[in-house]
């Protein structure tokens, strides 16, 4: 039987509802408005088109929301100013600097200095310290893990006690999900394994899968006969593997592949997620989600 297609297009939308429907809350019981700034440097278009996303869903929700726009030479004291700037602006709970930052800019440095109350990507150490001591002492969930925890959870995949493959050890993704999962409480509690390129046989691992999740940036990377029947596989691989004219805008846009072979994947696997549509809608919703909770936070509001 043919996998259950997890959409993230789907779930992301719904998420956005429940966030607009409490952000109109919070703002009439308690006055109480979630401000986001995105900072971008320079004029990279990847950035721009990320950062432009990332406001439109802002402004869609109700939030106060700022675009910062600064030139490619701002120097690194400046910046660390402005970061200060909105750490103390009470009106902003979410602050974003859009990366990679121009060579002559300490990316570290400029991260470091957010606030962590008002990290919404959470990419502050202590942040990240917080999430890996567990038991409630994170704020915040980093974004694309946090949307890969929620589209598991949302499909009513069990995952006490099941076995979850990580592929790939990255900061953003590979690491904090496998710390997401295997803490203690709902929507995790399972048993972890993170496979990477130092490991033996990357196979044997994934076959053993309850839940597979793939962040290794290696299209078609997974092979259908490392899935195990039934299974759930959540495909995080974003790769460009060439381009085509779009039938909407006559523009040529790029063709999107997976780290698996979905076609195949999805005759054995019992629940997978399909890329583009699967994981990428949901970065940004966690985005807003962070930033609603750090308002709610800062206002004491429960
Ligand atoms: P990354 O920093 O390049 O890390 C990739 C990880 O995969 C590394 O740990 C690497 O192992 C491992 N890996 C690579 N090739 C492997 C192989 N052949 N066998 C086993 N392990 C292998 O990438 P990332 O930032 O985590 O992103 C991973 C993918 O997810 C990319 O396609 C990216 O575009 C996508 N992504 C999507 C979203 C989204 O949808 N919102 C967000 C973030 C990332 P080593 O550590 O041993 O080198």
């Amino acid at each position: 039987m043919a996998a259950k297609i997890i959409s993230g297009t789907e779930i992301a939308a719904q998420i956005r509802e429940e966030l607009k429907k409490e952000v109109a809350e919070i703002k009439e019981k308690h006055g109480v408005v979630p401000g986001l700034v995105t900072i971008l440097i320079g004029e990279n278009p990847a950035s721009i088109s990320y950062v432009t996303g990332k406001q439109k869903t802002a402004k869609e929700l109700g939030f106060h929301s700022i675009q910062d726009n600064q030139p490619e030479n701002i120097s690194e004291e400046e910046l660390l100013r402005l970061v200060e700037k909105y750490n103390n602006d009470p009106t902003i709970h979410g602050i974003l600097v859009q990366l990679p930052l121009p060579k002559h800019i300490n990316e570290k440095k400029v991260l470091n200095a957010v606030d962590p109350d008002k990290d919404v990507d959470c990419f502050h150490p202590v942040n990240v310290g917080r999430l890996m001591i567990g038991g409630g002492e994170a704020k915040f969930l980093p974004c694309t893990p946090a949307g890969i925890q929620e589209l598991i959870v949302r499909s009513g995949i069990e995952t006490s006690g099941a076995e979850v493959v990580v592929v790939g050890r990255s900061n953003i993704v590979g690491k904090p999900i496998a710390n997401i999962m295997l803490q203690k409480g709902r929507g995790a509690n399972s048993t972890v394994t993170i496979v990477h390129t130092g490991t033996k046989d990357l196979a044997s691992h994934c076959r053993r899968a309850d839940i597979l999740i793939v962040a290794a940036g290696v299209p078609g990377l997974v092979k259908p006969e490392w899935i195990r029947p039934g299974s759930c596989v959540i495909d995080v691989g974003v790769n460009r593997v060439g381009e085509k004219m779009s039938e909407k805008t006559g523009k040529m846009v790029p063709i999107l592949k997976g780290d698996v072979d979905f076609d195949a994947a999805k005759e054995i696997a019992g629940a997978i997620t399909p890329v583009p549509g699967g994981v990428g809608p949901m970065t940004i919703t966690m985005l807003m989600k962070n930033t609603v909770k750090s308002a709610k936070l800062a206002a004491g509001i429960k």
